[in-house]
């Protein structure tokens, strides 16, 4: 997943701990499934979606793999309601029962089976405010003609409306049948995704890769498809087909530029899904089917990052998967070090470092907010009794990232790549705690019995320690010095209008922005936008960046813009430096809370929780 740089700091203290019970049964503090006794090997879906109720309906049946004998079988549910309950085949109904809730975790379904059960099948259905789905009016679309929905699983949401083994530790294959609207298309993260309008409106899909139940994935809407290569495409709203295939071109090369480094790609396909704007997210690494965000179609493909980052999660995360949320950082450190690689490979050493050299900043200002001891800038995380959502912060992508590319430093690129191609081989289908990554590089590289190479690593500060240790590597970007001459000319007094930005691309122009001081007069401010014309930008990360500018200074030209972009976009990361730049000042926060009212319906809940808690 990609991203979304934000972060609670309440702890939050459950008066019963379940989660805590659990670990019994199950090293999985986010999951009430007894998985050590009894696993999930397949599931099977039925469903129909309702629009209008805003209700799927249907079973589920659970192929199960016994290990201990064992007369229950507990799942994970969140607001889901459970009409019946039967075993195996012949279908005999069973006896089952809902425990209480838990915040974040919902309620485990214990069922009674026997030790000999080779199936359960549950019938039921969701609930109208299901974390993982989001029902789109038509007019939240881009086509405004049609409703849409779409699924987001990670972290702990697929127990909304599948009843699940909702752990990253449980792969289990899956084939499903959709029913829906005859004028709609559905996709999953599977095969049998086509794009083709089915008249009866019924769609079959089959994965036959074992995934962790985060990865299921589902979307719905006036869906058109455009093939980009041999075993890739892109799915969207016929009004951004087009735009879409044009940003995505490099796909290929990005494939080709992955498998290079790490060996094969093992999902046969690798297609797009362009969402809606309120996707909340950059990206999700839904097997086979990326779900993306529209507000990486700058025109230019100058953000197409986000899709090295989806791609290489086909391999961290995807193929070796973190085994529960406190390991997050072996998902997302991995693959930001990997998305870092395709694109030195693809767009050159200068363009990744300048990739590299704000990572670095990102980074370091999300230590300076979060505090530099807190214990949640451990790459190890402790998570117990809280949301794994608090666990998605800079520090799993970026602090992992300079870990991972300290190794490169330390050993060698040629070494570290061999590694790391036989970490994924060795691992691929199954998942990986931070411990069994260390002992695996230790066996590999013998760090313990090397001083040289245990005082370079540091390695205990960097995993089991908070901040940033100061044997950081420091990304060299040519680039970057050139803008920050530029920067300091502008502040020494030449016109914006003179300044040398032949050629500078999205990165250059964030990091220009970046790096005027927060003292810059309005006057300034509005010479740049009659230079550069930030405010018109169709590029939505320099708007997000350059609207915090014009909010400190109160720059008016643009809050019109800036309540548009507020309104169509609910992409986290985006939004959420805004709200917080509005919050600051009293007036700020009452035009804040006015335009919030009318785009809240608009976002995501993930989005919305976090605008909630600014406002509040
Ligand atoms: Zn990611």
């Amino acid at each position: 997943m990609r991203i979304i740089y934000f972060f609670f700091f309440t702890t939050l203290v459950l008066t019963m701990s379940i989660a805590q019970k659990q670990q019994h049964t199950n090293s999985d503090i986010h999951s009430f499934a007894n998985s050590t006794e009894v696993s999930v090997k397949h599931l099977g879906l039925e469903l129909s979606v309702n629009f209008e109720t805003k209700i799927i309906s249907g079973h589920a049946m659970l192929m199960l793999n016994h290990k201990k004998k064992t007369n229950k079988l507990v799942l994970d549910t969140r607001d889901l309601t459970i009409e019946k309950v039967t075993l195996d085949e012949k279908e005999m109904p069973t006896k089952f029962s809902l425990g209480d809730e838990v915040k974040f975790l919902g309620k485990p379904l214990t069922i009674v089976i026997t030790p000999k059960t080779k199936s359960v099948k549950i019938y039921y259905r969701t609930s109208p405010n299901a974390g993982a789905l989001q029902w789109l009016e038509p007019s939240q679309t881009s086509g405004k003609e049609k409703p849409f929905l779409f699924t987001q699983s990670q972290a702990i949401l697929a127990r909304t409306w599948v009843p699940c083994m909702d752990g990253p530790g449980v792969r289990m294959t899956y084939s499903a049948t959709i029913h829906t609207r005859p004028d709609l298309v559905a996709v999953m993260s599977a095969s049998g995704n086509s794009g083709t309008k089915k008249s009866d409106g019924v769609y079959s899909f089959e994965m036959e890769q074992p995934i962790p139940s985060y990865l299921l994935a589902l979307a719905i809407g006036d869906l058109q498809f455009r093939p980009l290569g041999n075993r890739s495409g892109v799915y969207a709203e016929p009004s951004m087909i087009e735009k879409s295939a044009n940003e995505f071109v490099d796909i290929e090369k990005m494939i080709s530029a992955a498998e290079e480094l790490y060996g094969p790609y093992r999902w046969e396909r690798y297609d797009l899904l362009v969402l809606p704007p309120s996707f909340p997210f950059g990206g999700m690494e839904n097997p086979r089917l990326t779900f993306a965000t529209p507000t990486i179609l700058a025109g230019d493909r100058s953000l197409v990052a986000l899709v090295a980052h989806e791609l290489a999660h086909s391999w961290s995360g995807n193929l070796v998967t973190n085994a529960t949320w406190n390991d997050f950082w072996v998902n997302e450190g991995f693959t930001v070090y990997f998305e870092h690689r395709i694109m030195e490979k693809v767009y050159g050493k200068a363009y990744s470092e300048m990739l590299a050299t704000l990572t670095l900043k990102d980074l370091k200002s999300t230590i300076a907010d979060m505090g530099a001891e807190n214990p949640d800038t451990h790459l190890k995380l402790n998570l117990l009794n809280r949301d794994p959502d608090d666990g998605v912060t800079d520090i799993a992508y970026n602090k992992g990232y300079f870990f991972l590319r300290l190794m490169e430093e330390t050993f060698g690129r040629e070494r570290w790549d061999s590694f790391l191609k036989t970490y994924f081989n060795e691992n691929a289908f199954s998942t990986m705690t931070t411990e069994q990554f260390l002992e695996k590089l230790d066996t590999h590289f013998q760090i313990k019995h090397s001083r040289s190479f245990t005082e370079k690593l540091k390695i205990s500060s960097w995993v089991y320690g908070p901040g940033l240790p100061d044997n950081c590597p420091k990304p060299q970007s040519d680039e970057f010095d050139k803008v920050l001459m530029q920067v300091n000319s502008f502040l020494d007094g030449t016109q914006a209008s003179k300044l040398n930005t032949e050629g500078w691309t999205t990165h250059h122009w964030l990091y220009f922005l970046r790096n005027l001081p927060d003292s810059l007069r309005l006057e300034k401010v509005i010479e740049l936008d009659y230079a550069f014309y930030f405010t018109r930008s169709g590029n939505s990360e320099i708007l997000s960046e350059w609207f915090q500018r014009c909010i400190k200074v109160n720059y008016e030209t643009a809050f019109g813009p800036m309540r548009n972009y507020l309104m169509n976009v609910g992409r986290r990361k985006l939004i959420k430096p805004l709200y917080v730049e509005l919050a600051k000042t009293p007036s700020g926060k009452a035009w804040a809370k006015e335009v919030y009212t009318k785009a809240r319906p608009g976002y995501h809940s993930v989005s919305y929780n976090t605008i909630d808690g600014i406002l509040k």
